[in-house]
């Protein structure tokens, strides 16, 4: 079992010269800086009352609120029920200590290959890029995970390279995190051109949620390193809801297409955000119009904390029959479940 960081996905520094002059910055990282952090402002913005909310102080100590303003933007006023604020304001629920529900559900803990490089499948080495995220999600296991100070990138990347290019079985790399697009793309690039001289690798795959929480940070510099990178591109965003979609999402994600990635989406299944086949349906075909595949359907991993968003098996299977009954084939994605030990993700 792996200790609970205090403070975990905490935001990454910026570099000196962004801080020195924050007009020169990226400005993805001025908006990522100006993200809404207090629980009680996000519900002021939102015309709600905090003390009929239910949030956590508590919740929010130990995994606190980070949420763009633009995501912010897309949800509705004067609805608790909002499916965004849902998957983001600390509430009490949190605190329950729920049998079955630990720290490290997924194993991640055993499956450390090197500082930062976590193999559980094979030929697929996932690389904690970064803790970060611009984003605090809060069914995310991650929230139990100190990966502040387990990533790959702390020694400029060499052991998370090393241990990459001694295994000529791993043909694909996976960019993750945290969020790996928290880091300033020069970071990104010095990482990759490490990569681009190991020669059994043949895919790169990015995990990302920044194209829709923070569409502003698929600019012309990540656009320029995107298209020139020596290997065939797989973009896996995350998406819960097609409320999460608007005008500047399918710009950000239009734009990456032009660069010539394969864009997937994986979302996750969450009680009282998406439990609904015509939610599942719409954020298919949202998905489809943007460009995006469907790619997976999560079952939660049971981490503390995070309980009152599982939706039963029997449920999720139910659910996913009928979408299956509705939609084209390739708008359902796959309902899997992550177990640890296992080969691959689990069909449920
Ligand atoms: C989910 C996951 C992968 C990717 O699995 P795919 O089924 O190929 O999407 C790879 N490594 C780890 C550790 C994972 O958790
Ligand atoms: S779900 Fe993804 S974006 Fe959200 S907190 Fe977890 S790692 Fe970050």
């Amino acid at each position: 079992m792996i200790p609970a960081a205090p403070l975990p996905l905490q935001p990454e520094p910026l570099p000196a010269a962004a801080t020195a002059s924050p007009a020169s910055a990226p400005r993805w990282q001025r908006l990522w800086r100006d993200a809404v952090r207090d629980p009680r402002e996000l519900l002021g913005l939102l015309g709600l009352d905090a003390a009929a909310a239910g949030i956590s102080d508590a919740a929010a100590a130990g995994f606190p609120l980070r949420v763009p303003r633009g995501f912010v933007a897309r949800m509705r006023p004067g609805d608790l029920a909002d499916p965004l604020l849902r998957q983001v304001l600390p509430v009490d629920l949190e605190e329950r200590i729920v049998p079955g529900f630990s720290l490290d559900a997924v194993g991640d803990g055993a499956a450390r290959k090197a500082e930062g490089v976590i193999q559980k499948y094979r030929g697929r080495a996932l690389l904690v890029a970064t803790g970060s995220c611009a984003v605090h999600c809060r069914y995310c296991f991650r929230r139990h995970f100190p990966y502040a100070e387990e990533t790959a990138a702390r020694d400029g990347w060499a052991a998370a390279v090393a241990a990459i290019a001694e295994d000529p079985s791993i043909d694909e790399v996976i960019l993750s995190g945290g969020d790996p697009l928290s880091l300033a793309t020069p970071k990104l690039a010095e990482l990759t051109a490490r990569l681009a001289a190991i020669p059994h690798l043949r895919r790169l795959r990015i995990h990302s949620r920044l194209p829709v929480v923070l569409p502003e940070r698929v600019d012309a510099e990540l656009l320029h390193w995107l298209s020139a990178l020596p290997w065939p591109v797989a973009f896996v965003i995350h998406a819960n809801h097609a409320n999460e979609f608007d005008a500047s999402v399918d710009a950000a994600l239009a734009a990456l297409r032009g660069a010539g990635v394969q864009l997937l989406n994986q979302a996750v299944l969450l009680r009282g955000v998406n439990d609904h086949v015509d939610a599942l349906a719409d954020l298919s075909q949202r998905c489809f119009a943007a460009g995006v595949l469907p790619y997976y359907l999560h079952q939660l991993d049971r981490v503390q904390g995070v309980a009152h968003f599982e939706v039963p098996d029997e449920q999720a299977r139910a659910l996913h029959a009928a979408l299956a009954a509705r939609l084209s084939g390739y708008l359902v994605p796959k309902l899997v479940r992550e177990i640890p030990g296992d080969t691959g993700k689990r069909p449920l």
